[in-house]
């Protein structure tokens, strides 16, 4: 293991993101997850802010 590149942490869990593709499209930008189980709980807990954008009339 020589090279450490800046990896992201994971925005639930703060661990670094090894995988890439468990990320999510929310109001506040793209967020990147360890797992898809992080990234499923933060879905569920910004269900809010991770829909697509809706205009109410
Ligand atoms: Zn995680």
């Amino acid at each position: 293991m020589g090279d450490v590149k800046d990896k992201e942490a994971c925005v639930l869990c703060s661990q670094p993101v090894e995988i890439s593709g468990f990320s999510l499209t929310t109001r506040d930008g793209l967020k990147k997850f360890c797992c898809a189980g992080c990234l499923s709980i933060y879905q569920l807990l910004n269900e809010d802010n991770t829909k697509p954008t809706i205009t109410p009339c």
